[in-house]
C-alpha cells in the first residue's frame, strides 16, 4: 500500500477512536477517586445536575458549540475536558504512526491514552486507583495473548520480566523507604513494565531512567518552591511522563546512551 495512503487511514481511524476513548476517561478520572461507578448514571452538570444530552456529550465539538457552558444553566464547564480528550487522541496518533505493526499500534494507543489519567488522578487525589490499574493489567494481558497467537510483534516472557523488573524495582524502594513511594506507584510501574516489556525490555530501561530522571528534577523543584518535606511529591505522573517518552523515543535514546557508555 502506498505510504501516505497507509499514514491517512491510520491517522483517520485512530483519533476518533481516541476522541472516544478520552472521553470515556475524563469520566473515570472525576468517578473513579470518588468510588462512582463508570457506566451509570449518565454523566451531570456539576452545577446544576440536569443529565447531558447526547448531543451535548460529542468529545471536543460540544464544548466548543457550547463555548465551555452548561446549555441549562451556563454554568462554566472546564477545559481539562476537551484538553483530555485532545491529548488523548493525539496519543493515539502518535501510537497509529509511531509503531508499523498493527497489533502494537493497538495495544500502544490505549496504553499511552490511559496515562494522563494516571498522571490527573494522582495530581489531584493522590492515589492510583486499583479499579484503573487492575483491569488495565488484565486487558492488556489478554490483549498479548491474543496478538501474540495472531503473529503481532509482542513478545510474553519479555512482558512477564518488565512487570516484574520495574514493579519489583519499586516495591524495593517503597520497602526501604515508605514514605517515598506507594503501593499504587509500584501497580503502575508494574503495568509499564508489563507492556513496554513486551516490546523489549531496553523501553523499560528508558521508562524507568526518565521517570526517576524526571521525578527528581520535580523534588528539586518542589523543594526549591519551598514545598514542604512532608508533602511529598506524587511519583505518579513522572512514572506516566517517562512511559509516553520511552514507548514514543525509547529505541533512539537506548541506542544512544548505549553509544554513550559503550
Ligand atoms: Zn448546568
Amino acid at each position: 500500500m502506498d505510504t501516505a495512503w497507509d499514514w491517512a487511514i491510520r491517522v483517520l481511524v485512530s483519533a476518533p477512536l481516541g476522541l472516544v476513548f478520552g472521553s470515556f476517561l475524563t469520566v473515570a478520572i472525576h468517578r473513579l477517586p470518588r468510588g462512582e461507578s463508570l457506566i451509570s448514571p449518565r454523566s451531570r452538570c456539576p452545577s446544576c445536575g440536569i443529565q447531558i444530552r447526547s448531543r451535548d456529550n460529542v468529545p471536543v465539538v460540544s464544548w466548543i458549540v457550547l463555548r465551555g457552558r452548561c446549555r441549562a444553566c451556563g454554568a462554566r464547564i472546564s477545559p481539562v475536558y476537551p484538553l483530555t480528550e485532545l491529548a488523548v487522541a493525539g496519543l493515539f496518533v502518535a501510537a497509529a504512526l509511531r509503531f508499523g505493526d498493527v497489533w502494537v499500534a493497538g495495544m500502544m494507543a490505549p496504553f499511552l491514552g490511559v496515562m494522563p489519567a494516571f498522571a490527573l488522578i494522582d495530581l489531584r487525589h493522590r492515589i492510583i486507583p486499583n479499579r484503573l490499574v487492575y483491569p488495565s493489567l488484565v486487558l492488556f494481558a489478554a490483549y498479548l495473548v491474543v496478538a501474540r497467537l495472531a503473529g503481532g510483534g509482542v513478545d510474553l516472557a519479555r512482558a512477564g520480566l518488565g512487570f516484574l523488573a520495574f514493579g519489583g524495582g519499586l516495591l524495593l524502594i517503597a520497602l526501604i523507604s515508605p514514605r517515598g513511594m506507594g503501593m499504587g506507584d509500584v501497580k503502575l510501574a508494574g503495568l509499564i513494565g508489563f507492556v513496554l516489556g513486551s516490546l523489549g525490555l531496553r523501553f523499560v530501561g528508558v521508562a524507568a531512567g526518565s521517570a526517576i530522571l524526571l521525578g527528581g528534577v520535580g523534588g528539586i523543584l518542589a523543594l526549591v518552591a519551598g514545598a514542604g518535606r512532608k508533602q511529598a511529591i506524587p511519583f505518579g505522573p513522572f512514572l506516566a511522563a517517562g512511559a509516553l517518552i520511552a514507548a514514543l523515543f525509547g529505541a533512539e535514546l537506548a541506542s544512544a546512551y548505549l553509544r554513550l557508555v559503550g
